[in-house]
Parts: structure tokens; C-alpha cells; sequence
């Protein structure tokens, strides 16, 4: 398994790889940059067929926090960890615990998180042997906890900015907005569409998480195909990534696409196609953003031994607002996709140690 000629390999500053006989843990840290401070990642836990494929996702993964968090303007660096097996057979405390301590080994420079087959309870057992960890239970007023709202929120600043900016309205009133899955953030972004008057269209798997969006926000339900030829202003993908491709373009009728799914865009020229077609993206890692500006403030309070509250929390994640009017600044100054001028701003920002506007200072 080479890793400086693997196709995912962008100068990564380590990876680590673990075992521990004992509780059958089989994982990988991979730290992207940490220009800007400590990685900061989630732990995915999945039944990958080869070590190959394990290696490839952590890469891939990680390189996407540094991005995440460069724009995000935190003073955080990119990482993710993976744990091979399947999580409902192989997981146990002991086996979170022995990654706790895996994670301990790098003395602070990986701060671990919840991702796909890691949960809350996963943390606080990996907490029993390193402090270098969040996503932990929230008490009480204070931060920490289901981050779905804050992410939400997050996407909502960025759909209004990239609205407001593309029909030259201040006011999502009348507005008609696709939501593709209406789970954890689906639904709250929903909520908080539905109170800005905008008109919702709707669709999932799940027919509760449907009647839910239903009762509360009187959506219109529509197929999970529909979805993509309805002539609606705003598409948000909020399930699946990918769908944004060749079969879907020339369907789609919005002029803004802004939701919270990761790699929304099959490819890199999907982004150059949403020029042609003039629609405007919010690009997925600037606008969900939210969850990793929560848990940021979750790791600093409990560092800092201060309480730290929402309002502080919301402020950061209102400055997506600026960071996306910073984006549309850059993608029509130098004629390039949305997607590329948030890639190239990030870039500037975790290569050349920039401490951004809109953050917290590095
Ligand atoms: P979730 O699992 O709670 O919700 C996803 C919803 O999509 C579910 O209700 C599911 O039934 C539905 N769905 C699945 N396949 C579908 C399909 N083909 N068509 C329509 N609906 C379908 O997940 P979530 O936490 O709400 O996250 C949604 C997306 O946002 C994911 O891509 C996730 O990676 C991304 N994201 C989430 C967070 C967060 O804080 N939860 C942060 C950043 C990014």
C-alpha cells in the first residue's frame, strides 16, 4: 500500500495506522494540514472490503476538513480517522477506548468527532482515555450535542445569501424551495424556510421524517425522482451526495442549489456546468459548516474551562454569510465556478497560515 504515490495522497503531514490485538481495532488517522491549528475530524467507522479502500476515504476525508474548517474560519487543521468492520458487529466500548488511546497518542495534534458508524456514546468512551476528543453529551444550556440545528442553520445563512444575491430579493417570501431529504438537518432547515414564507417541496425515504415537514411547515410531497424536474428557484440536497450530475443537469430547473449533503457535485466539471447553466452553487462544505463550528466551540470551552453559549455559536455561523459574499466575489472577478473559488480561498487561507476575516483568530 503506497501512500506518496496514492492517488489521493496531496501532501498529507501523517498518517498513522493502528492495531490492537486485544479488542480487534484495525485504523487509520491521516492529519491533511495542520497549518492553522490542531485536525479536527470525524471517526468513521465502515466495513470497507480492503485496507486500499480504508486509506483511500481517510485521505479523501481529511484533505475535505481542511477546506471545511479553512473557510469556516477556525483555527483548526484538517484530519479524519477510519475504523475497518462493520460497526453493529465489531464495535465495543473497549475497541472505542483502545482508538481513544490511539487517538491520545498524538498528543492533541487529532481531535476526534462522531461521523458515520461512531456515535455520541462512542466518544464518551474514547473521552475515558484522551481529552482530545468532541461530539460529547451537552449539558445543560451549554454547548455540545446533536449539531443538526446549528448545521441547518449554517446552510439556511448560505441559501439566503446565494438567493438574495441571485434574484436580487431580501426576502425568501414566495420563493420555491426543492428539500431532498428532510432528516436530522432537512427538517430543520425546512423549519426555518417555512417561516421565512418560503414554499416547500419535499421528499425522503422515510414516510414519518415526511409527515413531520408535513404538519409543521405544509410542504407539497413530491417522488424521490421528481425531485429533480419540479420547476422550483431553489434546490437543497440534504441526503445523498453526488446528485448533482450528467443525468440530473439538464433536469434540474433552480437557479440556486444550496443544502447541507457533502460532495454534492458528481465531479469537478459539474461545477464549471452550473456556470453554463446559470445557476448559482453554494458550495456544500462552506454552508454545513455548522456542526464543526459547534463542535469547535465545544472543544474550546472545555479546554478553556469557560461556558461558552449559542449566541456565540450562531454569531460564527452567521459570518458564512460573509464568507459566501467572499466567494461570489472571487468566482465573478476571476470567471471561475463557485466550487472552484471556495477550493482556492481555502487554499490561500490553510496554506499561508491566513488568519481570516470572519473567524477566530489562529
Ligand atoms: P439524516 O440521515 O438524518 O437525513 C438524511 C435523510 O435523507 C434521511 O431522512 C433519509 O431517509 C433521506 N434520504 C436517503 N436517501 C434519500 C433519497 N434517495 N432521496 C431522498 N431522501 C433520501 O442525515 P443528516 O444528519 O440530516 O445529514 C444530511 C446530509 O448532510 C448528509 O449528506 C450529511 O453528510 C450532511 N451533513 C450533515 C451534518 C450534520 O450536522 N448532521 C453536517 C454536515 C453535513
Amino acid at each position: 500500500m503506497a501512500l506518496f504515490t496514492h492517488e489521493e495522497f496531496d501532501h498529507h503531514e501523517k498518517v498513522s495506522f493502528f492495531h490492537d490485538q486485544e479488542t480487534g481495532l484495525k485504523a487509520i488517522i491521516a492529519i491533511h494540514n495542520s497549518n492553522l491549528g490542531p485536525a479536527l475530524g470525524g471517526c468513521r467507522m465502515w466495513d470497507y472490503a480492503t485496507s486500499e479502500e480504508a486509506l483511500t476515504d481517510v485521505l479523501r476525508l481529511s484533505r475535505g476538513m481542511s477546506y471545511k474548517s479553512a473557510l469556516a474560519g477556525l483555527p483548526l487543521g484538517g484530519g479524519k480517522s477510519v475504523i475497518i468492520g462493520d460497526a453493529r458487529k465489531i464495535k465495543t466500548a473497549d475497541l472505542m477506548r483502545a482508538m481513544g488511546r490511539a487517538v491520545d497518542s498524538l498528543g492533541g495534534a487529532y481531535i476526534i468527532a462522531e461521523d458515520v458508524g461512531s456515535s455520541v456514546q462512542d466518544m464518551v468512551a474514547i473521552n475515558e482515555e484522551t481529552d482530545h476528543v468532541v461530539g460529547l453529551p451537552a449539558k445543560g444550556d451549554d454547548v455540545g450535542g446533536d449539531p443538526s440545528p446549528l448545521t441547518a442553520y449554517g446552510v439556511y445563512v448560505g441559501l439566503k445569501t446565494a438567493a438574495f444575491h441571485k434574484f436580487g430579493v431580501d426576502t425568501l417570501k414566495g420563493l420555491k424551495v426543492s428539500v431532498q431529504g428532510v432528516g436530522n438537518v432537512g427538517y430543520h432547515l425546512c423549519k426555518l424556510l417555512h417561516k421565512d414564507g418560503a414554499e416547500l417541496f419535499i421528499t425522503d425515504v422515510h414516510q414519518d421524517s415526511i409527515d413531520r415537514v408535513v404538519e409543521e411547515c405544509g410542504a407539497t410531497v413530491v417522488g424521490l425522482d421528481e425531485i429533480y424536474d419540479l420547476d422550483v428557484d431553489i434546490y437543497a440536497p440534504c441526503a445523498l451526495g453526488g446528485t448533482v450530475n450528467d443525468e440530473t443537469l439538464p433536469r434540474l430547473k433552480a437557479k440556486v442549489i444550496a443544502g447541507a449533503a457533502n460532495n454534492q457535485l458528481k465531479r469537478a466539471k459539474h461545477g464549471d456546468a452550473l456556470v453554463e447553466q446559470d445557476v448559482l452553487y453554494a458550495p456544500d462544505y462552506v454552508i454545513n459548516a455548522g456542526g464543526v463550528i459547534n463542535v469547535y466551540y465545544e472543544y474550546n470551552a472545555r479546554q478553556s474551562g469557560k461556558a461558552l453559549k449559542q449566541d456565540e455559536i450562531y454569531a460564527h455561523i452567521d459570518r458564512i454569510a460573509d464568507t459566501m459574499q467572499e466567494i461570489i466575489a472571487l468566482a465573478e472577478q476571476k470567471n471561475i465556478s463557485m466550487a472552484k473559488a471556495a477550493d482556492e480561498l481555502a487554499e490561500a487561507r490553510f496554506q499561508n497560515k491566513t488568519v481570516s476575516e470572519n473567524g477566530v483568530a489562529a
